[in-house]
């Protein structure tokens, strides 16, 4: 016998028509850049529209990108804001047939053409604050057929076009081309533990699931009564899925474009009424330092709608969890996730019958949460081994979920999947942590060389081959050292060749070229020698231990 249930496709046209009919009033507000003031900083100007015009919008993309001869699958890159227009990219793009990969603004120049050539993308859509960069993309990308700017242009841009211009000229899509629900909708590159960054592409039907089941209450706790500030960048996991999520379930959107800073977010949180917003510690930290000023100086912000800020990217410390909720009366929910996650894997809701803000309510909140329905975790030990679920034993986190990738763009980085002897595929997150009974995952330390920095990711690697490269270096292991603004800077701890020395100073400035300057080690730290492991590679988690604590300034250039 069979189900005789519809075979109905989860799509993204399945929200954008939701967005179109049933919440078309609904508005989305964005922090546009309206010019420069005397020191060159941005001028906000606020842009109000509404789901309906958006979804317009939407369609007139989607039949514009139809009008260009791409095929079903066929790559548009952008490098853009948070904004509606985005939002309309997000939406229309796919709903097209073809796939939004969205690339990082923050990464170095080299590193974006490198993206947009791996990824073949045949279009790309830039944000007018990013035009300069145009020319030189265009040299080096030659599959790049043709580039739409998004906001106005001063003057024109020999191979650019206007996406305005474009989008208005086309009627909306009348009919939706046939889409699978396994067809590619949208593509993040996530950075590789050593070498290049892999490609994510996540389908339409990931899409579809991870929005429903990222809104109930138990999860991030979206519905159609929301204002929705999603700080997190546009171009990393889809914005956490934020804004297909709100969409879905009817939330106002609100944008804050480049505007990242404490008072500039304070401000859009109470002006549009925001009740849920979200973002990396960094952002937190520079948006306390400014309530707590406020408070100070007795002019409080009024945030009373505010019921959540989701924090993840990065672990949120306890003292930031209380912080809020004591000098504020603001509730942070932490929540995990990685770019090849989609990103929802955990929330820290507490069990209920756990007062949140008990000793045991922060303990339980300051980990990384529960999986939300349809994520299964498991700890693996080294050699492959299942780990028990004893809050104790330390283990490779791994995951599967519908949403969860299966492979990497061009087969790269396989080892990252694998099936057990369960018979199912798992992703290996290269996380180390505990999970305890009751399900609750707590994140130990990182298997990857990698650096979280203000929510991006730095190469240790990559550090570490162009420090290498100095003639007066013999050895070099980059590795992360705590910070209170960025969570992590990179420590650069260097042997020198018998009979030289070198500063920080010639360091940094002989890889400046290499670098955006953010990847830049904040700090040098000259020794004898480094500790090796048994197959030959530097022991960076004894190194980690050993320079816990290690503050830049304090010994830069001698032995610690
Ligand atoms: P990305 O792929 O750039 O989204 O980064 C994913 C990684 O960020 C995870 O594998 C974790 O190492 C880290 N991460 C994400 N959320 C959290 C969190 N709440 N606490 C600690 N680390 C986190």
């Amino acid at each position: 016998m069979q189900g005789n249930m519809m075979d109905v496709q989860l799509t993204i046209p399945t929200i954008l028509e939701r967005m179109r009919t049933q919440y078309a009033g609904r508005e989305v507000v964005s922090l546009m850049v309206a010019g420069r003031d005397e020191k060159g900083q941005p001028i906000p100007h606020k842009h109000r529209t509404t789901y309906g015009a958006v979804a317009d919008r939407a369609l007139r993309l989607a039949s514009a990108m139809q009008g260009l001869g791409l095929n079903p699958g066929d790559r548009v890159a952008t490098l853009c804001v948070n904004s509606f227009r985005h939002l309309e990219a997000y939406m229309g793009v796919p709903s097209a047939g073809l796939v939004l990969h969205t690339v990082n603004i923050r990464l170095h120049p080299e590193q974006v053409v490198w993206i947009l050539n791996h990824a073949e993308d045949r279009v790309l859509i830039i944000e007018n604050v990013f035009a300069a960069m145009i020319p030189a993309i265009r040299a080096a990308c030659p599959q790049i057929e043709r580039v739409f700017v998004m906001g106005p242009l001063p003057q024109a841009i020999p191979g650019a076009e206007d996406y305005d211009a474009f989008v208005m000229a086309h009627e909306p899509l009348a009919r939706y081309p046939d889409l699978e629900e396994n067809a590619p909708a949208a593509m993040c590159y996530t950075s590789g533990t050593t070498g290049n960054p892999k490609g994510v592409i996540y389908t339409h039907r990931s899409t579809v699931l991870h929005s429903l089941a990222s809104a109930p209450k138990d999860a991030l706790g979206v519905s159609e009564a929301d204002s929705v500030l999603a700080i997190v960048p546009m171009f990393h996991v889809n914005a956490w899925g934020l804004p297909y999520t709100c969409a879905m379930y009817g939330a106002k959107q609100v944008f804050a474009g480049v505007f990242s800073d404490g008072p500039s977010i304070a401000r859009l949180l109470q002006e549009e009424e925001v009740t849920i917003t979200a973002g990396v510690p960094t952002i937190w930290m520079g948006l306390l330092a400014e309530l707590d000023r406020a408070k100070a100086e007795g002019t409080p912000y009024d945030l009373s709608r505010l019921q959540t800020l989701i924090s993840g990217g990065s672990a949120s410390p306890e003292s930031m969890l209380r912080a809020f909720e004591d000098r504020h009366g603001l509730r942070m929910l932490q929540a995990w996730g990685m770019t090849e996650t989609h990103p929802l894997g955990t929330a820290s809701n507490v069990p209920v019958g756990v007062d949140p803000t008990s000793d045991e309510g922060y303990a339980l909140r300051a980990k990384q949460g529960r999986a939300v329905p349809l994520v299964e975790l498991a700890l693996l030990s080294d050699d492959g081994q299942l780990l028990p679920h004893d809050g104790k034993t330390m283990g490779r986190l791994i995951i599967r979920a519908p949403w969860v990738a299966s492979s990497y763009f061009k087969g790269e980085g396989q080892s990252n999947f694998f099936t057990l002897d369960d018979g199912k595929l798992w992703f290996d997150t290269g996380d180390i942590v505990t999970i305890d009974e009751r399900g609750f995952m707590h994140i130990q330390d990182r298997a990857k060389d990698l650096i979280k920095s203000g929510g991006e990711w730095i190469s240790s690697v990559d550090l570490e081959n162009a420090i290498m490269a100095h003639p007066a270096v013999a050895q070099c292991a980059v590795i992360a050292m705590d910070d209170p603004k960025w969570d992590e800077r990179p420590l650069a701890v260097v042997v020198p060749r018998p009979g030289q020395t070198v500063s920080h100073e010639e360091l940094v400035e002989f890889i400046t070229p290499k670098f955006a300057r953010w990847w830049l080690p904040d700090a040098t730290v000259i020794t004898e020698s480094l500790p090796i492991g048994a197959t030959g590679k530097f022991l960076k988690r004894e190194l980690r231990d050993q320079y816990r604590g290690y503050k830049a300034g304090s010994q830069a250039t001698s032995d610690a």
